[in-house]
């Protein structure tokens, strides 16, 4: 019980794939542009948890970006 099986939805393509060969990635939206209070900005900006799967993620160069930051999802390759 512990989401080792979980199924995750591709956010390019929709394909549902296992968790552990999906490659997470946070996206940054903000809505502010009609805006002028700080405060207000801050709090229409927020970031979204998402999923791609191995080949979106290569397609979108997301492994290179990881890669940058941290090796932890590189030894998922085979
Ligand atoms: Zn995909």
């Amino acid at each position: 019980m512990r989401g080792s099986d979980t199924l995750v939805t591709c956010d390019q393509c929709s394909r549902r794939v296992p968790r552990t060969k999906a490659v997470d990635f946070e996206k940054r939206f903000s809505y502010g542009t009609e805006l002028h209070n700080e405060n207000d900005v801050k709090s229409m900006m927020f970031s979204r948890k998402v999923y791609y799967c191995i080949s979106c993620a290569k397609h979108r160069g997301i492994f290179e970006k990881k890669k940058q930051q941290a090796e932890r999802a590189a030894h998922r390759f085979d």
